[in-house]
């Protein structure tokens, strides 16, 4: 399947700093900032700077390089949070039945309560 990538959504704006953030980690291709509307005390997102739409598309057209530096981001902002601690939750929403809202590659780090099971049971 070919992803058209939107270059106008929120995240998008972000990264060209049409729409101010306060980054909590910048690396070469990753970025990692709060969730504007958290659903969890720590509410993380962390996205690629590259133009992909959702996580297969980045595992696909990404050059190894980002990968691993998106990657590494990503254990980078929960070592810096301290939450191997007490633990953590990694989710990458695509498309309509995960309720993709934005559709630039991120993943949202939650923590800093119990956070139940994985789903709630579908209603
Ligand atoms: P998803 O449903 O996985 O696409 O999640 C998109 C997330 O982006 C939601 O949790 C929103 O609260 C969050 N979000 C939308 N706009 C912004 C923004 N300007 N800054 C930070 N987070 C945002």
């Amino acid at each position: 399947m070919g992803y058209q990538y939107d270059d106008q959504n929120i995240f998008a704006k972000i990264l060209r700093g049409e729409i101010p953030s306060e980054p909590l980690l910048e690396t070469e291709h990753a970025l990692a900032f709060e969730d504007i509307r958290p659903q969890a005390p720590t509410h993380v997102l962390v996205i690629p700077k590259g133009p992909y739409v959702c996580y297969d598309h980045f595992a696909q057209e990404a050059t190894d390089a980002e990968i691993v530096d998106f990657t590494r981001a990503v254990g980078e902002v929960c070592r810096r949070l301290g939450l191997e601690r007490s633990g953590w939750r990694l989710i990458a929403n695509a498309g309509a039945d995960a309720v993709q809202e934005v559709p630039h590659m991120h993943v949202h780090i939650l923590a800093g309560r119990p956070l139940g099971r994985m789903l709630e049971p579908a209603g």
